[in-house]
């Protein structure tokens, strides 16, 4: 019989995070999605950090939605202010910044182009990054809400869903790989994949986990094997064979010749109960035929 390494117990890890973690699991996340929503990503004006401040007589902020206009601006006829394409054609009268009743907008690409090229620093740079570029490369720099993306000192979620972390890009690839409860972990006995918060849970009903035999017999074996190993195991109470007469002692399989040797008078009583039994029905069953065959005849 084949000998296995006992399996090394839960970690206390492993339990905390079991015990506290949600029932319900759905399988773990494919790798990396590779879509995400496409963002429209604006800026804040104080959001930004200008390598050279802008100068001062270009407005580059929309004053309806105070965004950084970096892909629209149009400029109006009245007070010649600009708005973002969106903000301007929403408003129904009179101009919002001079409150001029007849005006038009004319989109000013000019206007796109300067605020596009303003050289800023990563917004991320207090926490580490040294990124700087042009403005309108901020956003895919930053590549905000997406797992993966350039700037490594962007915070964004783990990558499984379940967990909720949320960390800098650079400190998530060790959190998703050593620290994450919810990264999968393959059971080293049967080979299916679980998250690490659930691996303890999967042990307690891991057809391949082993086990030790509950007879003490120091046979360790997959769990799926244990009731064929019982109908062999040395240590298995068994019924006597004198059970049908009425032995209720279950000695252990190998010791089943012994009980019948230390039970000579104890079984021999039980016989003889029982065949004074048997002797009572027999004789009535031979009434019950003889009353047949009468009356047949
Ligand atoms: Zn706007
Ligand atoms: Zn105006
Ligand atoms: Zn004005
Ligand atoms: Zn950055
Ligand atoms: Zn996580
Ligand atoms: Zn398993
Ligand atoms: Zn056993
Ligand atoms: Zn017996």
């Amino acid at each position: 019989m084949s000998r296995r390494v006992p399996p090394p117990p839960p970690t206390l890890q492993q339990q905390r995070h079991s015990s506290s973690a949600n029932a319900h699991y759905s399988l773990p996340p494919p790798p990396f999605p590779d879509t995400t929503p496409a963002q429209s990503v604006s800026f804040a004006k104080n959001e930004l950090s200008f390598i050279k401040n802008p100068p001062e007589e270009i407005s580059i902020e929309c004053p309806i939605c105070l965004s950084v206009m970096l892909t629209s601006s149009s400029l109006t006829s009245c007070c010649g202010h600009h708005f973002c394409n969106s903000c301007i054609s929403r408003v129904k009268g009179a101009c919002p910044h001079c409150r001029e009743k007849s005006y038009q907008t004319m989109p000013d690409k000019d206007r796109i182009r300067i605020i596009q090229g303003l050289k800023v620093a990563c917004s991320n740079n207090e926490a580490g990054c040294s990124w700087e570029g042009d403005l309108k490369d901020l956003c895919s720099h930053i590549d905000r809400g997406t797992r993966e993306g350039e700037c490594q000192f962007e915070t964004v979620q783990c990558h499984y869903p379940q967990c909720g972390v949320k960390k800098i890009r650079r400190e998530l690839d060790d959190h998703e790989s050593n620290e994450c409860p919810y990264r999968p972990h393959k059971c080293q006995y049967c080979g299916v994949s679980y998250p690490q918060a659930v691996s303890s849970e999967h042990y307690e009903s891991c057809i391949k986990y082993p086990i030790a035999c509950p007879n003490g017999c120091e046979l360790i074996l997959p769990r799926e094997d244990l009731s064929s190993h019982l109908l062999t195991c040395s240590l298995q109470p068994v019924d006597c064979e004198l059970q049908w007469a009425g032995c209720t002692v279950r000695p252990l399989r190998k010791d089943v010749r012994q009980h019948l040797v230390d039970n000579l008078h104890e079984h021999f009583s039980l016989l003889a109960v029982a065949c004074g039994v048997l002797k009572e029905e027999n004789k009535e069953l031979r009434n019950e035929i003889n009353k047949l065959n009468i009356s047949e005849i």
